[in-house]
């Protein structure tokens, strides 16, 4: 499978968790490449944006929903961040993610360190976010 159903998902590997959803999982990245890197996931197996169905509908829907609650706690606090998800060669981790980050970028695919920044930013998303469906 893959890292994140693999390990996030089953708790093998210990994530700091930020909200979710009934479908959607959103946590700080474990080795973060921006000082706020934020990583949004479904809780089951998508393989990617371009894998997408009409089906995961839902699915995308909750991690849009989180992703701007996030992006307006992120935007409140630090005045704005990025939303971005790769596929095809860019895409390391085969499960659909969003990556939520600001600030600059602290490391290169293979880890390198570019720049001194912070980590662990956390945004001041209320605990009870609603779901779409309670909205
Ligand atoms: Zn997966």
């Amino acid at each position: 499978m893959d890292f994140y159903c693999d390990q996030v998902l089953t708790g093998l590997t210990p994530v700091r968790r930020i909200a979710e959803f009934p479908r959607v999982l959103a946590f700080h990245h474990t080795q973060p490449y921006w000082p706020v890197h934020i990583v949004i996931i479904p809780k089951r197996h998508i393989a990617s944006l371009a894998a997408l169905e009409p089906g995961d509908l839902a699915v995308v829907h909750e991690m849009l929903t989180l992703a701007a609650e996030l992006c307006r706690a992120l935007t409140a606090e630090h005045g704005g961040c990025r939303l971005s998800s790769n596929c095809g060669d860019f895409q390391t981790t085969k499960h659909l993610h969003f990556y939520l980050h600001h600030g600059p970028r602290l490391r290169d695919e293979d880890g390198k360190p570019l720049a001194e920044g912070r980590t662990g930013d956390a945004p001041n998303i209320a605990p009870d976010a609603t779901t779409p469906e309670s909205a």
